[in-house]
């Protein structure tokens, strides 16, 4: 190589060194700016996968550091559940909502006592100091079907214990229990595989 591109090489070394400090400086800056510790309370919303997983991906980190996890499942039923097998053993303890896929019951006064049955189990989590992260899987939908009182839950989620945090996940999330939280994060879809013909299979999509 000609001294020419060895010089260039260098210049080039150079300025991302330069750029990449300035990055760390900033990095560090905020790092340092961030010094409150509390409870966190995270949507995860949008139409693509992988919101239900995420949340257990939370549940299984706060368990595998020795923390106590609730999960409460609204719609879900009576379906086969990976996680549940896998954290039940672990001790964590999940309220399922009783009835099968909503869209499928068209009972309304069931489903809706079937809502506020689990809500309660819910409530008790919410108002229970010694857990430390509560998952309410697919709880948008209580909401956007009017099964369950938004001030109702609004007030459990923000009278909970200060250090908890609790994961909300479902479509279509009610914009006042999106401005209470402190994370959103919305999962886009951007293709999947069903709308190919592929049909949801054990351990990968429940
Ligand atoms: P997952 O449980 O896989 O994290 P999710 O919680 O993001 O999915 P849900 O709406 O709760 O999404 O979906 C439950 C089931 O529907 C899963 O089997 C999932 O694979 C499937 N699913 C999720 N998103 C889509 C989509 N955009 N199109 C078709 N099926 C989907
Ligand atoms: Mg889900």
């Amino acid at each position: 190589m000609s001294s020419h591109s060895d010089n260039r090489d260098e210049i080039k070394a150079q300025r991302h060194k330069a750029r990449q400090q300035k990055v760390k400086q900033q990095v560090d800056a905020h790092v340092a700016a961030a010094t409150r510790e509390t409870g966190v309370l995270m949507v995860i919303t949008g139409e693509g996968k992988g919101k239900s997983t995420a949340g257990f991906g939370t549940v299984a980190r706060a368990v595998g550091h020795g923390q106590s996890a609730a999960v409460v499942q609204f719609i879900k039923g009576n379906w086969a559940c990976g996680e549940r097998n896998l954290l039940e053993s672990a001790g964590v303890p999940f309220a399922v909502m009783a009835t099968g896929f909503t869209w499928e019951t068209q009972d309304k006064a069931a489903d809706t006592a079937a809502a506020l049955a689990t809500w309660q189990q819910a409530e008790a989590f919410l108002a229970d100091e010694r857990i430390s992260l509560v998952l309410l899987d697919e709880l948008t939908y209580m909401l956007s079907y009017h099964y369950l009182p938004l001030e109702r839950v609004l007030n459990a989620i923000s009278q909970r214990p200060a250090h908890q945090h609790v994961i909300v996940t479902g479509r279509n999330c009610h914009r006042s229990l999106l401005a209470l939280a402190d994370t959103v994060s919305e999962i886009n879809c951007v293709r999947h595989a069903f709308n190919q013909g592929i049909k949801a299979q054990q351990g990968f999509d429940y």
